[in-house]
């Protein structure tokens, strides 16, 4: 590739980088040991992670992977215990089984529906009412907003609530796995608090679209926060002066959510162009692209989803365009891209343009 060559990355919103502002105000940081709760920087982190979901505390950690664990482990604190999650679920798939080898705790599944919600009929038929001897005890539901794999797709809230009253008459408790709630706070215009509702916890990413370098947010009761926090010790994950990283996290809180709608509408574009194409092969279901996550569906039986990807991030020597945009393949049919604040209008533009070259000589070279 030639040293002229622009590049588009739109593989995930963990790709962006922290913002001049949050740079500024790691450099500046009034820090102090964390694990003798001394960090100012993290106590206010914390203070503010929980008014803004509207629960009574918070717990900075170092990922939404360990903020699910821990939200696990202290759920299902009784041995023998079960959760539930959708079957596209980002904790059962994509945290090698961290509930099981961790936390000792089994999942059962219900399918997702394509919206990320799952029927509630089977929801009640797997909770497991007044188990026996032979049976382990539901303890726990995992519900995943924005929903990761069915692309971005936000929760309903009706949904959400109906979810919440099933766990109440059953004595469970309700998890949100909410690394990109705030998109989808943003997509239903409605505080964040609003959408965390029916939950007794929820975590949250600053590392993804809210930009910041590290950390998640682990939201939740006050009993709930202080067992989390003695199993993020056991974890390793106790931290020093961590304020050098919530200072980022703070002005992710102060300056990042608004802006989201920007990163919605980027996607939106591009997806858009790919589906006025209405190509036999490349779909797009356009009602479905909701936040900041665009899946596109390739329908062939003579590439794969990592041929495409290959060739939108290849610039060869006579390509009218030359950029190079990169996207993630998760299987032989489905290419994801997602957007972030530092996706440009241009950005989205050459992108459409790289894409639609691409699809064009793709149907070229494979038709018939
Ligand atoms: C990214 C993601 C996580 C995990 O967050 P990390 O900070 O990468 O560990 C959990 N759930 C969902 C839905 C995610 O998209």
């Amino acid at each position: 590739m030639q040293g002229d060559v622009r590049i588009v990355d739109l593989r995930s919103d963990t790709i962006s980088k922290p913002t001049q502002q949050m740079r500024e105000a790691m450099y500046n940081a009034v820090v102090g040991d964390d694990v003798y709760g001394e960090d100012p920087t993290v106590v206010e982190l914390e203070r503010r992670s929980a008014e803004v979901l509207g629960k009574e505390d918070a717990a900075f950690v170092v990922s939404g992977t360990m903020a699910n664990l821990l939200a696990i482990m202290v759920h299902c604190n009784q041995r023998g215990s079960e959760m539930i999650s959708g079957d596209n679920g980002h904790t059962f798939r994509f945290e090698q089984g961290g509930s099981a080898q961790i936390a000792g705790v089994q999942t059962a599944l219900v399918k997702n529906n394509e919206d990320g919600t799952f029927n509630l009929d089977e929801l009640r038929q797997r909770i497991r009412k007044n188990p026996d001897f032979h049976e382990p005890v539901t303890s726990l539901i995992v519900v995943e907003n924005t929903h990761n794999l069915c692309g971005g797709k936000v929760l309903p809230l009706d949904w959400l609530e109906k979810v919440g009253n099933i766990a109440q008459e059953n004595n469970i408790a309700v998890h949100m796995d909410g690394a990109r709630i705030m998109n989808a706070a943003v997509y239903l215009q409605v505080p964040p608090k609003r959408v965390a509702k029916d939950v007794d916890s929820v975590c949250f990413c600053l590392s993804k679209g809210l930009g910041a370098p590290i950390g998640a947010m682990l939201c939740g009761s006050k009993s709930f926060i202080s067992k989390a926090k003695r199993f993020r010790k056991a974890l390793g994950g106790g931290w020093r002066q961590a304020g050098i990283l919530a200072a980022a996290g703070l002005v992710a809180l102060d300056t990042m959510i608004d802006r989201l709608y920007r990163d919605h509408e980027h996607t939106y574009r591009i997806a858009k162009a790919i589906s006025d194409l209405n190509s036999p092969v490349f779909k797009i279901d356009l009602k479905s692209v909701q936040t900041n996550i665009l899946i596109l569906k390739l329908n062939s039986s003579k590439f794969v989803a990592k041929d495409f990807v290959k060739r939108i991030t290849d610039v060869q020597e006579d390509d009218p365009i030359k950029v190079s945009v990169r996207a993630s393949s998760r299987d032989k049919q489905h290419v994801r891209f997602v957007t972030y604040w530092e996706i440009t209008d241009d950005d989205a533009d050459l992108a459409i343009a790289k894409i639609l070259f691409v699809i064009k000589d793709f149907e070229n070279k494979y038709s018939e």
